[in-house]
């Protein structure tokens, strides 16, 4: 039911500047984005500033931010006939909070994920003592005073650190910011993640410190390792080792090309008192991968879980190639009984191109593997079923018969 207020299906909007889709454009119903090919016309507004969007007949359709600039030129925000104020982002922000909320607002998570979450363009993380705030649109960096506030009311009043991504800032026109937002917080938090301690240093590395995303994966390798060789190729700070050595792997050899993430993974694995049973090899884990193999190495579980290697539909088949290429070597790799947890973090490659691409690799390798379970992002990334793109990290977890 529309709320008190809202305009009854047929009676035009009353507020402020319109954009008015072309006919025949009634996606904007149910997903969020509007291309500059789906405008018919819109009225002068300044870039980054609210219109309420209508169909081409004049009906309401919804309210959302709008910039000229990048081809995704309006998002939307909401389908009803509100303001998009100080009050509707302290609401959007308390759901998202209570959908994630187990006895308290998690410590340690992503609070409200974009179009997700109703909120396109704002990213909220919670590292323990610090939040880590990311916006992607003009709309929103707009209001970033307007969020820290919100926050505060939602979550409590927590140092809020500001980590804009410098690709998304350019092309919708706006200075990235960095750094924190009002008081300082610490310069470095430690978090728990299901027992196992990570340090980060605000602002430095990927993302907004970790991949937040693959915390459920990280808690199943635990659950695997115990007595067993690991490989953990793209490990960026070591997540996924330090979980394995902690649930009792003999032993973990760790991959990743970045002097920086390889910094944090000794850390990581020093705060975890593990380091000992850690080999660290900083190298192109497609190099390093052939090499063990051609060594005649052997693990008992091998995780893969390497960049997006498509950025964009063009790029498809190259990545393809570089996925099917690492998953056939780690399939070699194996001992049998042994498990791998293998991803694409690539939105252009699906869940059904996924395995078909490892299909592709156990047959050139030669491996019977069975299929133990599909893997994805951690569920405080949700999935809308009418927004396909929130679903971007496919997964196997694979066990070599
Ligand atoms: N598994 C990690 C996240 C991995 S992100 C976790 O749970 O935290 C992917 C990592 O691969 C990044 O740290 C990146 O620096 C690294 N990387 C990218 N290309 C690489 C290459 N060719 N060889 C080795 N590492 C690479």
């Amino acid at each position: 039911m529309r709320p008190a207020g809202a305009p009854e299906a047929g009676r035009r909007p009353r507020r402020g500047p319109v954009l008015r889709l072309k006919r025949g454009r009634e996606r904007a119903r149910s997903h969020p984005w509007i291309f500059k090919g789906d405008v018919a016309d819109v009225s002068a507004v300044d870039p980054g500033a609210a219109v309420t969007v209508v169909d081409a007949a004049g009906r309401f359709v919804g309210r959302g931010d709008y910039n000229p600039r990048p081809g995704l030129c309006c998002r939307i925000l909401t389908r009803d006939d509100e303001a998009l104020d100080a009050a509707f982002l302290e609401r959007r922000l308390g759901d998202a909070v209570a959908r994630r909320i187990s006895g308290g607002v998690p410590a340690l998570g992503r609070l409200a994920w974009s179009e997700a979450d109703g909120l396109p363009g704002l990213v909220v993380d919670r590292y323990a003592s610090v939040l880590v705030v990311q916006c992607g649109t003009l709309g929103m960096a707009r209001r970033r005073r307007e969020v820290e506030a919100a926050l505060g009311r939602v979550v409590g009043e927590l140092p809020v650190f500001n980590k804009d991504e410098d690709g998304p800032a350019k092309l919708e026109g706006f200075e990235p910011a960095h750094g924190w937002a009002g008081r300082p917080g610490p310069a470095t938090v430690e978090v728990d993640e299901a027992g196992v301690g990570f340090t980060l240093a605000l602002g430095v590395g990927h993302k907004t410190g970790l991949y937040l995303d693959q915390r459920e994966n990280r808690r199943r390798v635990a659950g695997l390792a115990a007595d067993r060789d690991v490989l953990d190729a793209f490990c960026y700070t070591g997540g996924f080792a330090c979980h394995a050595l902690r649930g009792g792997a003999r032993r973990a050899v760790l991959i990743e090309s970045s002097p920086e993430a390889l910094a944090g993974a000794r850390r990581n694995l020093e705060l975890n008192g593990v380091a000992e049973r850690a080999e660290i090899v900083a190298a192109n884990a497609f190099d390093e991968l052939r090499r063990l193999e051609r060594a005649g190495a052997r693990f008992g579980l091998v995780v893969l879980d390497p960049p997006p290697f498509a950025r964009s539909r063009t790029q498809l088949e190259a990545a393809v190639r570089g996925y099917k290429e690492i998953n056939l070597r780690a399939m070699r790799l194996l001992e049998r009984g042994g498990s791998l947890l293998t991803f694409s973090c690539s939105h252009h490659v699906s869940q059904a191109r996924f395995e078909e691409l490892c299909r592709d690799a156990a047959a050139d390798a030669g491996a019977r593997l069975q299929m133990v379970a599909p893997l994805t992002q951690a569920s405080d990334h949700p999935v809308v079923l009418t927004i396909p793109e929130t679903r971007y990290l496919s997964g196997l977890l694979l066990q070599a018969m």
